[in-house]
């Protein structure tokens, strides 16, 4: 059987062969040309080059190519043949064109002009037809694609955990809660509090903030796991780099210390900017002559140095120093900003940073206590332009330990029982980190902002599309 299939553009221009008949299928980014001839320019998404089809005026008519402007579907036969513009290597003289979907230019919200970033947020549906768009969203499938293959090539394991919890052990006031309960008459009980167990669950439900706690639970079984999924923080940030609904990637790995636990993430990290450089070529171009200039420049030296490691504590000392005023003050129990972070990072050492040996006052009650009994073994990767793009830490595997800790900050014990049951069969020191997937994407690509690296953005006050 013979597919009736297209060619695929970024194959046409690549490998198609001169004096073939083609088929070609996508939306038109622009027509313009004369009496004689139009020149429309082609893009299905394959790659963010167009390929031009030359249709003459005598053949198709002038009133059906004006239906063949900027936004419009079409399917072309034609012939493959070299072009004579320095433009493209190829182009398809049209044979014939067939009009799967018109886009009537006078309310067809994309023109030729470049439309802004923000304009372009509220076409979400959209912007995927821009270059700049599906520039970005063949990166994010090409990072998605190669965390799985990083992990892979190294034996561990992909967990889903779950993205619907009953725990509230971390980042409680954060949680979107999941209900079924008619929140305008809910059940109460005798003391006028809303009577969970009478809710879908039998109890109070949220979306996960982490998959770590269950990604630590397979770590101490399969030795080498990660998880890759989305997490939801109901933080009201509404910062460039903040999302309400975000994907985050988390690798857990038993018998590994903090040392083995920043090799891993420093590693991983330049392998991913290794494989976009390699894989992501001609969108990383585009997008470096479009928007940041030094892209490529950054993407080429963060890979290729070796990451700075010092304590939290040495990191305020030299901010202390800084002749700057904050906008939030730093002393040695502040927790850092971005201000801070990327002040490191961009101007102190010029390139990336890992932070460790936190206050454990600003850190997770599931960190492994130093010897200083102060402070805990926490690790922050942070990025040029970005700040924190990974935190991570070794885990405090200690039941004793744990159990203290829990009680301190007085987290319901008995919904961590499962989570304080790995520390006291088998336990093992083991480590682990969270990396998340549009902050990456936010280096990689060099947008500026979060919402323009994920295709429909979750945010304080906006959850269209
Ligand atoms: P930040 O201090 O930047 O708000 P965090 O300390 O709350 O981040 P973690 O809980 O350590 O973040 O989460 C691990 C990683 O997930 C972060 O390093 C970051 O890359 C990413 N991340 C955290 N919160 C968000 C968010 N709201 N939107 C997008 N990515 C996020
Ligand atoms: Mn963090």
């Amino acid at each position: 059987m013979t597919l009736k299939l297209r060619t695929k553009i970024v194959d046409l221009l690549k490998k198609g062969e001169v004096g073939t008949e083609v088929v070609a299928k996508g939306w038109v980014r622009t027509r313009r040309g004369n009496k004689n001839v139009a020149f429309i320019a082609l893009n299905d998404g394959s790659t963010i080059h167009n390929i031009q089809i030359v249709a003459d005026v005598a053949v198709f008519g002038d009133d059906f190519l004006k239906e063949v402007g900027t936004g419009a579907c079409i399917k072309v036969v034609g012939t493959l043949v070299e072009s004579p513009g320095a433009q493209q290597p190829v182009e398809v003289q049209a044979k014939s064109i067939e009009l799967y979907g018109k886009a009537d230019p006078a309310s067809y919200p994309l023109q030729k002009k470049g439309h802004s970033l923000e304009f372009l947020r509220e076409i979400a549906h959209l912007r995927p037809r821009t270059n700049t768009f599906s520039a970005v969203l063949r990166i994010r499938h090409a990072m998605a694609f190669a965390i799985h293959k990083y992990f892979n090539d190294k034996g561990f394991v992909y967990i889903h955990t779950p993205i619907i919890t009953g725990s509230d052990a971390e980042g409680a006031g954060q949680l979107f809660k999941v209900t079924t309960l008619d929140i305008n008459n809910p059940p109460r009980k005798e003391n006028g509090k809303v009577d969970f167990s009478e809710d879908f669950f039998g109890k109070e439900a949220k979306l996960t903030v982490s998959g770590q706690l269950e990604g630590e639970l397979a770590a101490l079984a399969l030795s080498e796991v990660y998880t890759f999924g989305p997490t939801f923080r109901a933080e009201n940030s509404n910062t460039p780099r903040h999302l309400a609904e975000f994907w985050m990637i988390e690798p857990e790995v038993a018998f590994y210390d903090i040392e083995d636990n920043m090799d891993l993430a420093e590693d991983f990290l330049k392998y991913l900017i290794r494989y976009a450089l390699e894989h992501c070529k001609d969108d990383l171009e585009f997008l470096n002559k479009m928007w940041d200039k030094e892209l490529l420049e950054r993407l080429n030296s963060v890979a290729s140095t070796s990451f700075e490691r010092l304590t939290y504590t040495k990191a305020v000392e030299i901010l202390e120093k800084a002749d700057i005023k904050w906008e939030f003050p730093v002393f040695w129990g502040a927790d850092l900003h971005s201000e801070h972070e990327r002040y490191l990072v961009e101007k102190h050492f010029k390139k990336p940073v890992i932070l460790t040996d936190y206050p454990k006052e600003i850190k997770a009650f599931y960190m492994k206590l130093n010897d200083d009994a102060k402070t805990v073994k926490a690790m922050d990767v942070l990025f040029p332009k970005i700040g924190e793009i990974i935190g991570g830490s070794q885990r405090e595997e200690n039941h004793e330990a744990i159990t203290k800790r829990i009680n301190e900050l007085e987290i319901p014990m008995e919904e961590l029982w499962w989570y304080i049951e790995t520390r006291k069969f088998g336990t093992a020191p083991h480590s682990g980190f969270g990396l998340g997937f549009e902050r990456l994407l936010l280096f990689v690509t060099g947008m500026g902002n979060i919402r323009d690296v994920i295709p429909f953005p979750r945010t304080p006050n906006s959850c269209e599309f």
